[in-house]
């Protein structure tokens, strides 16, 4: 089994109530394929800049990510995103966006990317989302994130890039701003009228809600002492959603499969927000996901052996 994703590869400046960082590996497609990673095979697929180095590229092919398809722009500049949290650290304000390097970007994925089952869409333009969507023509589970920047700015392309995929993974307030509906059910049931079958709502500390035609689920976020940096989370939320799904072949999953990989991918982001950036899943390690699976199985009364 293989997973793709394509996203952002960025320098990220962040700020919280607990400490800053002025520049650290970040972006949507690497806080995916990190968590991802510990199911399945993972292909990243996006650009880079010149001053983006081995230290980088490393922290992912450590994590036997495959880079092939990180393509280097000479004299360009990696994507750097700036941003800050408040009290609420379920809100970020962003300050800067530089495309940089993806403003130009021509995706040519090798074969071995556009041949994998699964394929996630991470937040990045949704043009350039649909044309990766054509040119991976083995996956067999599509899905797609977003944010209101694309939701205000480009919102028609957005929704065709809906209109290609069968899952989307959102924050709540997302879904409502893409939907205009305040409920989050009925916001749900409108994306799915868009051509989805399965649809997650990110709830930040909460935790997260399952859509499929007929159903609705939901499940609590796994609550910690210390979060510090919540930058990250929403995608390592959906690696380890996606990246569970791939590594058990399943592409065209039932609701109790989807909902293992729901506890799945909010243990992976609740290990993201205990330290900055990457720094807590970098060296997470598969007994430490297990350990967490398990409590939280045990706190929810989750009923599914992971
Ligand atoms: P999240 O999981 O939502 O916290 O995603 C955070 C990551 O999204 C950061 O590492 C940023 O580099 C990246 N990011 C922020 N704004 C954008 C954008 N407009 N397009 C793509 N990626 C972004």
């Amino acid at each position: 089994m293989a997973l793709t994703v394509v996203g952002s590869i960025a320098f990220d400046a962040v700020r919280t109530p607990f400490g800053e960082r002025d520049r650290m590996l970040g972006g949507s497609a690497v806080h995916f394929a990190l968590a991802a990673s510990f199911f399945t095979e993972v292909n990243v697929v996006g650009p880079v800049g010149d001053e983006f180095g081995e230290a980088e590229l490393e922290v992912l092919r450590s994590h036997g990510i495959e880079t092939a398809d990180v393509e280097r722009i000479e004299g360009g500049e990696t994507f750097f995103w700036r941003g800050h949290y408040d009290a609420d650290l379920n809100v970020a304000h962003t300050d800067e966006t530089r495309l940089g390097v993806f403003a130009e970007f021509d995706p040519k994925p090798t074969d071995r990317s556009r041949g994998a089952e699964t394929l996630f869409l991470a937040n990045i333009q949704p043009d350039l989302q649909r044309r990766v969507r054509a040119l991976c023509e083995g996956a067999r589970l599509a899905a797609l994130d977003s944010m209101n920047l694309w939701i205000e700015t480009e919102r028609d392309s957005l929704r065709t890039a809906i209109a290609e995929v069968g899952c989307v993974i959102l924050n709540d307030a997302e879904l409502r701003m893409l939907t205009g509906e305040p409920n989050l059910l009925r916001a749900a049931r409108a994306v799915m009228e868009m051509g989805p079958g399965i649809v997650v709502a990110k709830r930040g500390e909460y935790g997260s809600a399952l859509f499929t035609p007929g159903a609705a689920y939901a499940l609590p976020g796994f609550l910690l002492e210390d979060v510090r940096d919540p930058t990250g989370a929403g995608d390592s939320f959906a690696g380890g959603f996606l990246g569970y799904l791939d590594g058990c072949g399943a592409h065209r999953p039932d609701d109790a499969t989807l909902h293992r990989a729901m506890a799945y991918g909010t243990v992976l982001a609740s290990f993201n927000v205990e330290e900055f950036g990457t720094e807590r899943i970098a060296r997470l390690k598969v007994e430490e996901i297990n350990e967490r699976y398990a409590e939280l199985r045990a706190l929810t009364h989750f009923d599914a052996p992971g």
